[in-house]
């Protein structure tokens, strides 16, 4: 017998107008290049987004066509968000900080038919547009005023213009909800990147899972900043969670750095936001310097690689900031683990409960994990042996874009590239990428467990540890440091400082000081980058 409830496909047009009729109210404020705070509410983003998809179809975009932005997180861009995938067409975000060459590349490969951009990236757009060959047309993100009088592109639209010259009788079309909806890109950090691309239905189920109470807890209550970009893998999904639940969303624009950031959180009553590790940096070290606490903010999500356990500290027990650390990755919509404890936790000791939190964290439903050996065969839960982390699930790729790369799956799972521990009770822990992974005499170093070890030392703001090539062990570790600013520290003293922390031999052989670290686009460390510049390194 088949179930008698309504067929009604699972469609991104859906939660913007779900937020439009039942939190019609509630806003939507963004930082703009220009510089100001733009205010406006969900009602009026729908209106928006509906009269650019409407725009889009009048440009003679077809469903499954792709249309790319260069932007930073504002209104206009989270317009796009429903505008394109709403009307049916496919939304490929394009990380600015990557190469030209490489945007080229991306642009070509996914055939995009237009790309917005936001003025920042003018110049940008210059350099590139005569390389992207399927693009009709460019769109500028502002209004007429901010047009550039003289341009080498040969097509060039104003955004507003677009809005402005559609009428106000387009209607979201309703198609199967396996239908493709957006693009994402992995950063390939080896060989060309590859598209991962997304479903309505698996953006939707993500959106409801990853909005839960014990995965980022999104609710009508909140007030929320995606500090991560809307170009690193949708935001983690917040331009969907957040209208979804209600809460108002908060868009920083170009303006990431602590103070702006500090001032942001504090005159729009932010609870909640979500950032890779590096973005806090900046944040926690204009708080502490200024002697600033938090108002409202109460937590935020951290991944997109380890939070330093030192870092989750200082936000929790200077700065009364709660810490959710995420795990996940392009191919994953992204979010596969949240850190939390359960109740059975609630009376262990503070430290106890902290080594918990500090994993990546428990399934969110909809995602299965398991551990394997080289070989493919499941490993324990024991929290101790680790493997090569596999991953399912409906918002997990099943192949790339174009069918880049072949046949990924492995038995229908995806195999991730981390190397993790799972305990018991399921929380996963991830010790190193597998291509990070430092082997000395045959065994595994993990490299995240002593690079968490050095940023625990006040004088240390960054650390990474690589394998350097050794004639008796293969490779060994070794750490390269950023100093804080004003603070001294020796490499004996850090040696010093991780002994008794991690096995003997796990020591790193060297430390060596450098003014900065080479950052991804993503705003990771490059640690093959820095395999490469040290392959030569005489170790002590
Ligand atoms: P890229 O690094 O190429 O931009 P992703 O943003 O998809 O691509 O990165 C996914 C990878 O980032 C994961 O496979 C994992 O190695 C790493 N990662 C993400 N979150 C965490 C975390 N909380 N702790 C450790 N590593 C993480």
């Amino acid at each position: 017998v088949m179930g008698q409830m309504m067929d009604q496909p699972l469609l991104i047009s859906s939660i913007i107008e779900f937020a439009a009729r039942h939190y019609s109210s509630n806003e939507i404020v963004s930082r703009r290049v220009e510089g100001d705070l733009h205010r406006y509410t969900y009602r009026e983003c729908e209106a928006r987004a509906r009269r650019m998809a409407h725009a889009l179809q009048g440009l003679g975009v077809q469903m499954g066509e792709r249309v790319a932005t260069l932007a930073w997180n504002g209104y206009r861009h989270m317009e796009l968000y429903y505008a394109v995938s709403g009307s049916g067409a496919v939304l490929h975000t394009i990380n600015p900080r990557l190469h030209p060459e490489q945007i080229a590349y991306i642009v070509n490969h996914a055939e995009d038919q237009y790309l917005f951009f936001d003025l920042t990236f003018l110049p940008l757009i210059e350099a590139v547009a005569a390389h992207c060959k399927t693009v009709k047309s460019f769109v500028l993100m502002s209004d007429r005023a901010h047009m550039p009088t003289e341009t080498k592109i040969a097509s060039l639209l104003c955004y507003e213009d677009l809005i402005a010259a559609t009428g106000d009788d387009y209607a979201w079309p309703q198609f199967d909800e396996n239908s493709a909806a957006s693009l994402c890109y992995t950063s390939g950090t080896t060989g060309n990147p590859k598209g991962a691309l997304y479903s309505h239905r698996s953006t939707l189920l993500h959106a409801y899972a990853s909005a839960m109470p014990g995965a980022l807890n999104v609710s009508s209550k909140d007030s929320v900043v995606p500090v991560v970009p809307m170009f690193h893998v949708n935001a983690w999904g917040l331009p969907y969670s957040v209208p979804l639940s209600g809460a108002k969303m908060v868009f920083p624009g170009a303006a990431l750095d602590g103070k702006s950031l500090y001032e942001l959180f504090e005159s729009e009553g932010v609870t909640f936001s979500a950032g890779v590790p590096t973005v806090w940096l900046g944040l926690i070290n204009h708080a502490l310097q200024n002697n600033l606490k938090f108002s409202t903010f109460r937590r935020t999500v951290i991944g997109g690689s380890a939070c330093p356990p030192a870092m989750m500290d200082t936000l929790i027990d200077k700065l009364d900031v709660h810490v959710i650390h995420g795990w996940g990755m392009t191919e994953m919509s992204p979010l596969g683990t949240t850190g939390g404890l359960q109740s059975k936790h609630l009376a262990l000791p503070k430290e106890e409960q902290r080594k918990i939190l500090q994993k990546q964290g428990h399934a969110i439903f909809g995602v299965d994990m398991k551990i394997v050996n080289d070989d493919g065969e499941e490993l324990p839960w024991d929290g101790e042996t680790y493997g090569h982390l596999y991953v399912k699930g409906p918002w997990i790729v099943s192949g790339y874009f174009r069918d880049e790369g072949g046949d990924v799956l492995k038995d229908g799972w995806f195999p991730t590239g981390d190397v993790a521990t799972i305990d018991p009770d399921g929380y996963m822990q991830i010790t190193d990428r597998s291509k990070d992974v430092i082997k000395s005499g045959g065994e595994w170093i993990g490299s995240i467990d002593i690079e968490n070890i050095a940023m625990a030392h006040p004088a240390v703001l960054q650390a990474a540890c690589i394998g350097v090539a050794h004639p008796k062990w293969d490779e060994r570790p070794m750490l390269v440091v950023v100093k804080r600013p004003g603070q001294e520290v020796s490499g004996e003293e850090l040696r010093g400082f991780c002994e008794g922390k991690i096995a003997k031999w796990w020591l790193p052989d060297d430390v060596v000081f450098v003014e900065a670290l080479p950052m991804g686009a993503t705003g990771k460390i490059q640690k093959n980058k820095l395999r490469e510049q040290y392959r030569e390194h005489k170790l002590p």
